[in-house]
């Protein structure tokens, strides 16, 4: 099968043959038909020094995707082939504290897709039947794509009760950006989002921000003011890895406010923890989705009329991986989707 391998330790991605995966009695094999592109695939392919400590070629890469399924192993009774499915892309061990309390997401021994093991940038890939997910008839393909990602968001957003509430989002990235839409869709009053690309500023506001700003031209102070706010922001999301960003989110908050923080800065961040401390707020960090309770609330939140297609800007098919990559790259673009010619 064709697969997008990072071959050898250094810059660049390469398209070739590689062995279809081979499924142990409890795994499920998926012709995969469409992934997006995440920040991950982008610090592997320019081998950042994350990449070079994390990752072990020769790797495919890729872990956001929707496929059918093509086979399944001995003792998978729930999955048949031809079947629209995803896979969380956190492989949990089963056995530690966490997973035997039913908290996988909370797992000690977690391997990544297309980081740890290989991944969904192919023609075929396998998972653990315990990471597949059944879509719902008549998803649409493009949106089941990006699950994985939609899951960072909802588990964010849904993070901290938002009805009613002042939310604030920094950064908006395609997280950002459908994590703003679940907090309009479950009920939040004002959304304000802070993002320096002016692209995604307007991407923002087609996903229910209320404001969308510049961080280096406004002052979230001001924003406030004009929105009739007196105490400040109920809840943040921290959606950007910046510090700036991260900083101004504790200055803003109301007492007793909660943030919940996604982004993953690239190094130590100093805080100014007497407001932490005297405004009394609480800083949840999130990692990837709760399995299932959070693809359960993707499901029925999609159900239930939200739309997150807004935040895709660019599909390609595999051939055109670099271009494709380019558009990711480039800041001016949601979603970036790639398809493998199965659908
Ligand atoms: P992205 O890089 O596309 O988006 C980040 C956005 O933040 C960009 O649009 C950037 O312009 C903006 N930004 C930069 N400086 C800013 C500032 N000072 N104020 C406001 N915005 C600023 O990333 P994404 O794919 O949307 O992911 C969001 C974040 O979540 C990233 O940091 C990513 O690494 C992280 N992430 C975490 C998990 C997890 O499980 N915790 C999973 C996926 C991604
Ligand atoms: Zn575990």
């Amino acid at each position: 099968m064709l697969a997008l391998v990072k071959v050898d330790a250094g810059p660049g991605l390469r398209l070739q043959e590689v062995p279809r995966p081979d499924i142990g009695i409890n795994d499920v094999l998926i012709r995969v038909h469409k992934t997006g592109i995440c920040g991950t695939d982008l610090h592997i392919e320019s081998w950042d020094p994350w990449a070079a400590k994390t990752i072990h070629p020769p790797q495919v890469i890729g872990h956001e995707f929707v496929g059918e399924v093509a086979d399944v192993g001995a003792n998978v009774t729930d999955f048949h082939p031809g079947e629209l499915v995803s896979g969380e892309g956190h492989v949990t061990c089963g056995r530690c504290r966490h997973c035997l309390a039913g908290q996988r997401h909370l797992c000690v021994n977690t391997v990544g897709l297309g980081v740890n093991r290989d991944g969904a940038f192919a023609e075929y890939v396998a998972l653990p039947m315990t990471n597949v997910w059944h879509h719902a008839p008549g998803i649409d393909e493009e949106v089941a794509a990006i699950f994985d990602p939609f899951g960072n968001a909802v588990h964010t957003a849904l993070a901290f009760e938002v009805l009613g509430e002042d939310v604030l989002v920094t950064g908006a990235g395609p997280i950002g950006l459908m994590a703003s839409a679940v907090a309009r869709h479950a009920g939040a009053r004002n959304i304000v989002i802070s993002e320096p690309n002016a692209f995604r500023r307007d991407l923002a506001m087609r996903m229910g921000a209320t404001i969308a700003i510049d961080p280096r031209e406004r002052d979230l102070r001001d924003v406030q003011r004009e929105l009739g706010m007196v105490e400040g922001f109920d809840v943040a999301f921290e959606m950007s890895g910046n510090a700036t960003a991260l900083r101004s989110a504790i200055d803003n908050m109301a007492h007793g406010g909660r943030i919940a923080i996604l982004g993953i800065p690239t190094a130590e961040i100093s805080l100014d923890v007497n407001t932490i401390v005297f405004n009394q707020l609480t800083l949840r960090g999130i990692y990837g989705r709760e399995m299932y309770e959070t693809w359960y609330k993707m499901r029925v939140l999609i159900q239930s009329g939200l739309d997150i297609r807004p935040a895709i800007t660019h599909r390609f098919g595999f051939r055109d991986f670099e271009a494709a990559f380019a558009a990711a790259r480039s800041g001016d673009s949601g979603k970036v989707i790639m398809d493998w010619g199965a659908s």
